[in-house]
């Protein structure tokens, strides 16, 4: 099986796309994500999965929190920042949660400790603790096959 098989193959698993956020003496990163499940009840805990050449990785590391922002439908070219897809550096406001910079107006913005990591081939899977999360009504932003999809 060779790594374009792999990766169509995943492909067709449709998803809803999420913006990372972490914060580090004062700087802010972000980066898109839809490798993002949720994981257990209780206690509450979701999972995320950041290559690890992704420098996001340094500001987790040093953190332990991070937010995961769930985007809507109207949030594509935020995903298309946090992605790099974007090449201008654009400014984007943050919000404050919990102590925490979210994405505003996001479906669901969740603020999470990290409660364990794990190396896994080319990625690191963190399991986050949600400490608290928002909900708000909207579509959602899906990607599937490669490409981002409107449900509506
Ligand atoms: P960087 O290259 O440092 O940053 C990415 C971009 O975000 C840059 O353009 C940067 O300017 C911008 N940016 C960062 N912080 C800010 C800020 N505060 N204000 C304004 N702009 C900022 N990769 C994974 O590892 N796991 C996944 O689950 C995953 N899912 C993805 C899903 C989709 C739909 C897409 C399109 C990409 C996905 N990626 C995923 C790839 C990932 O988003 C990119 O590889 C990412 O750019 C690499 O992260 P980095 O930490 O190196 O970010």
């Amino acid at each position: 099986m060779d790594d374009r098989m792999f990766r169509t193959a995943m492909g067709k698993f449709a998803t809803g796309v999420t913006v990372i956020v972490s914060e580090y003496n004062d700087d802010i990163r972000g980066m898109t994500a839809n490798a993002f499940m949720s994981v257990s009840l209780d206690p509450k805990l979701i999972l995320i999965s950041v290559g690890t050449n992704a420098k996001m990785n340094e500001t987790i590391q040093n953190s332990q929190q991070f937010t995961v922002n769930i985007l809507s439908g109207s949030q594509k070219e935020l995903s298309m920042i946090f992605a790099g897809q974007i090449k201008e550096e654009r400014e984007v406001a943050f919000e404050q949660f919990e102590g925490m910079p979210v994405i505003e107006n996001s479906l669901v913005s969740l603020a999470c400790n990290v409660y364990d990591s794990h190396r896994a081939g080319d990625h690191i899977l963190y399991i986050g603790e949600v400490l608290n999360l928002n909900v708000q009504d909207g579509e959602p932003l899906a990607f599937y096959e490669g490409k981002y999809k409107q449900l509506t």
